[in-house]
């Protein structure tokens, strides 16, 4: 039987260094990552996409021998990223076992497709990570793409999207996107790239938890025997030991419990749940129908359809009530905003009649 993704039992552990640099440091971190137990697969990158030129650029076709010796040797299987023909080609010969699409692949159609033509005929896993830009399409449109050449074992890696603003994740989780994702494919495994989510090395464990809370598949994460030296991406990669500590403290928890009391139980929270978003809709159609009311009134009587002192008055006096219920104060901010929006647009038309 030929090596298939979806057969290891959950979570996947991928590991290894961001970047493949010399031959003793790729054997060294598969003899490292060999012995924690629980690491699936060995992970290094062989040509590496740089935001800027003159960074290093990746080893080269050379490195490939290194990882799939490293890989044998250690009893791991191997992957690497191919941006381009010529890289699956390269990948292929050199016998690695798993093939990803990287980020900034899977934004550019035409690269996808190439690589997907590319894999017409050949069985081999391939994970697809998420695109650059929050775009959930492009990501469907890869998988498509690749599925559609005939791959069969097809996994997704989430590892976030870049944002203008400064966050304190190098790339945004933005998780709603990755659980939209499993809805539209329940099968497809999903594996979480905390590394280049967090960008610094205190993030990936909580990042990593968070990533199976989710029901994510595994985690990819890298890993490096002495990362401060590292050639790339030095600030966000762990040692071995650090990592066999994380996973060590992951707590795997069951999609579902077939236990009739928990199932009981939740069913009827459930209904709780269901009756109180019912009343949330009644209350905010409810509110939306005095919203025209008032927009009609203001038509009338010629105003403005926003009034500034009410609506800092509302942002205040809702964040009071919001403090007693002990509502999060952010989400009460954001919550408000959103209904302030979609009645100002609801009297705007009003206006515009
Ligand atoms: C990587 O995994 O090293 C990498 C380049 O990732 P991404 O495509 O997510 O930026
Ligand atoms: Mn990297």
């Amino acid at each position: 039987m030929t090596f298939n993704l979806k057969n290891i039992q959950k979570p996947i552990i991928i590991a290894g260094p961001c970047s493949a640099e010399t031959e003793e440091q790729v054997f060294e971190i598969a003899k490292q990552l060999g012995k924690i137990g629980s690491v699936n697969m060995l992970r290094a990158g062989i040509w590496k996409p740089r935001t800027r030129p003159g960074n290093f650029e990746g080893i080269g076709e050379k490195g490939l021998k290194w990882l799939v010796d490293a890989g044998k040797a250690h009893n791991l299987k191997t992957t690497t990223e191919v941006a381009n023909v010529k890289h699956v080609e390269q990948a292929l010969k050199a016998d690695i076992d798993v093939l990803w699409i990287g980020a900034r692949t899977t934004v550019n159609p035409f690269s996808v497709q190439e690589i997907a033509d590319a894999l017409k005929g050949v069985d081999i896993p391939v994970m697809i990570k998420n695109p650059i830009n929050p775009d959930l399409q492009l990501w469907v449109g890869a998988i498509e793409r690749i599925a559609e050449a005939g791959i069969t074992d097809i996994s997704a890696i989430h590892r976030g999207f870049s944002s203008y603003e400064k966050t304190k994740f190098r790339n945004e989780p933005k998780w709603g996107i990755p659980i939209e994702l499993m809805r539209l494919f329940p099968d497809l495994p999903i594996i979480c790239d905390p590394s280049h989510i967090g960008g610094t090395r205190e993030l990936i464990e909580s990042l990593s938890q968070k990533a199976l809370d989710m029901n994510m598949s595994g985690v990819m994460i890298e890993t490096h025997t002495t990362p401060d030296d590292a050639w790339s991406d030095a600030k966000q990669q762990i040692t071995p030991s650090r990592l066999s500590d994380i996973i060590d403290g992951l707590i795997v928890r069951q999609k579902d419990s077939s236990n009739p009391d928990f199932l009981s139980k939740l069913d009827s929270l459930r209904t709780q749940i269901d009756d109180a978003d019912a009343k949330i809709l009644e209350l905010i159609a409810d509110r939306f129908k005095i919203i025209n009311e008032i927009g009609n009134y203001k038509k009338e009587n010629n105003t403005t359809i926003l009034q500034p002192d009410r609506w800092f008055d509302i942002l205040k006096s809702r964040q009071e009530m919001g403090k007693e219920l002990n509502l999060n104060p952010e989400f009460v901010d954001r919550l408000l905003k959103i209904v302030h929006k979609e009645s100002v647009s609801i009297q705007t038309k009003i206006m515009n009649k």
